[in-house]
């Protein structure tokens, strides 16, 4: 019997994508670079479906039927374009190469374009849900070549998580590097929720003198509202936590230092490519890096910077009023975040001729990944059939959840400020509103700057086709350019 499925790269995600596969009915080859860890996989899961046993890729390129799917997931980077390598001389046309890690789409384009030269299909997918996603249904955004969708997609959609609704948290997204971009901007998101969430907690704490145990019930019960979504949900167990060693809340014994793996950073340095501005997603992954970089220089700071407030604000003020505002500021910086994603992925599809629906999308994060949430079957209203917001703020339905959110969010944030809180989140998102609903930007004087030294030219508002220049040297008369 051969099998639909290998999988090569069995760590925690390949080990549980190919257990996922063998739970829905299909019989999975497995191969690991060392064999080992095929073994560890074997010995604790083996009953749980039809698993073939192999020690080498040619193993595995023969235990497969034809076209065959391989599905690597090893780590991301040169060990991705090793393994292709030794691959490629021992498939035929026609034979699917999947690439299910955390992949630069740029590398996905490249990958794509050079196996295709050899008649080979490369597919990259973006999969999200972390481990137990991996096992009990992720959300998956493949990309790649729309043909080989028909002999994929079935077995993907299968594995996937399922929407309420029954339908598959799986779609295919464009070709070649859609899906990992799409995987990218969705963990950018992930940093932009998780960073707010972690303001909040903040505020919380230090505003409203709320423990952590009382936050949890705080979190508990926003997640009943319409910021209902995974990330609220673990908040509230995580700051339930208790230390066992130090009787503590676990959170005050974890160091304020945070990690990234490099999504975040790809997401930010990609949208400043494109000119497209993720502001939230950029102060999270800053946020990150000012937590942990520098750790003396923090140090340092805590003893020679003066915060500038009088004392009396370092008070907390038991102020229901203040928790619902932060509820709020949630809920509008959050729709902020996404509209900026989703705004990315619109300059993206632009920019490498992607036709990317984002209703589609914002369906696929609302199971199985990290990020979803109530919020996104919203979303995804938003954008279904012929109403497609220019930006999605632009929404009638979240036009009115902002205006009802903004004299919360506008506090909150002033709140923060006086109190010398940082919350730069919650600050850049409200800056972003703002800046996008005033008719004048400071842009202005930004350009009569440019022009003055650098002679770089400005527009008038009374020609739109003109390009005009100051003689600020000469007699300061306007020419036009
Ligand atoms: P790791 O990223 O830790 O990678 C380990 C695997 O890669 C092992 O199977 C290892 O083989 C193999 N490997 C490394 N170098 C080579 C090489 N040169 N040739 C062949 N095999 C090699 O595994 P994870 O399961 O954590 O992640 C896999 C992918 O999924 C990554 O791209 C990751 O970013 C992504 N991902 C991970 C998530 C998570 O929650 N962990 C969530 C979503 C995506 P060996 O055993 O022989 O060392």
């Amino acid at each position: 019997q051969k099998a639909q499925i290998g999988v090569t790269g069995l760590a925690v995600m390949g080990a549980n994508l190919a257990r996922n596969f063998a739970r829905h009915g299909y019989t999975v080859a497995l191969h690991n670079r060392s064999v080992g860890k095929t073994d560890a996989l074997l010995d604790a899961h083996g009953d749980e479906g039809t698993f073939i046993r192999t020690e080498t890729l040619q193993e595995l390129v023969d235990a497969l039927e034809t076209p065959r799917r391989i599905l690597v997931m090893v780590k991301a980077g040169a060990p991705v374009d090793a393994v292709i390598e030794q691959l490629v001389p021992l498939l035929e046309k026609d034979d699917i190469i999947i690439d299910g890690g955390n992949s630069y789409f740029q590398d996905t384009r490249r990958r794509e374009r050079e196996l295709a030269e050899q008649g080979l299909d490369f597919v990259g997918i973006g999969v999200s849900g972390g481990e137990e996603g991996a096992l009990l249904g992720p959300s998956i955004m493949p990309g790649g070549p729309r043909k080989s969708y028909d002999s994929l997609g079935p077995l993907l959609e299968d594995i996937a998580a399922k929407a309420e609704d029954g339908t598959p948290c799986c779609a295919w997204i464009d070709t070649d590097g859609a899906g990992h971009f799409v995987k990218m901007v969705h963990n950018g998101i992930e940093y932009a929720d998780m960073q707010v969430i972690g303001e909040a907690h903040e505020l919380l704490r230090s505003v409203a003198g709320l423990e952590p145990a009382e936050q949890a019930d705080v979190f508990e019960q926003w997640n009943r509202t319409e910021l209902a979504s995974y990330l609220i949900e673990i908040t509230a167990h995580v700051l339930r936590q208790v230390d066992a060693r130090t009787d503590q809340p676990l959170i005050d014994v974890i160091v304020d230092a945070a990690g990234q793996k490099g999504t975040g950073r790809w997401t930010v340095q990609e949208a400043l490519e494109l000119g497209s501005p993720v502001t939230a997603i950029a102060e999270s992954v800053f946020a990150r890096a000012l937590s942990s970089a520098e750790p003396e220089m923090r140090l340092e700071a805590q003893r020679v910077l003066p915060a500038g407030i009088g004392g009396t604000t370092e008070d907390v003020v038991h102020d229901p009023e203040f928790v619902e505002d932060v509820r709020k500021a949630l809920y509008a910086s959050k729709l902020v975040s996404y509209a900026q994603g989703l705004d990315m992925l619109t300059m993206a599809g632009r920019e490498y001729g992607w036709d990317l629906d984002l209703a589609t999308i914002a369906g696929l994060w609302r199971e199985g990944c990290i990020i979803r949430a109530q919020l996104l079957e919203v979303i995804m209203e938003a954008y279904q059939g012929d109403k497609q917001p220019l930006n999605l703020l632009f929404a009638p339905e979240f036009v009115t959840a902002v205006e009802e959110a903004l004299p919360s969010w506008r506090r909150v944030v002033a709140r923060a400020v006086e109190r010398g809180i940082p919350a730069p989140v919650f600050a850049t998102t409200l800056n972003y509103y703002d800046s996008l609903r005033r008719p004048r930007l400071n842009a202005a004087l930004t350009q009569g700057l440019r022009d003055f030294f650098g002679a770089h030219t400005y527009r008038r508002v009374d020609d739109a086709e003109g390009i005009y220049h100051t003689l600020w040297s000469g007699d300061r008369s306007e020419v036009v350019s």
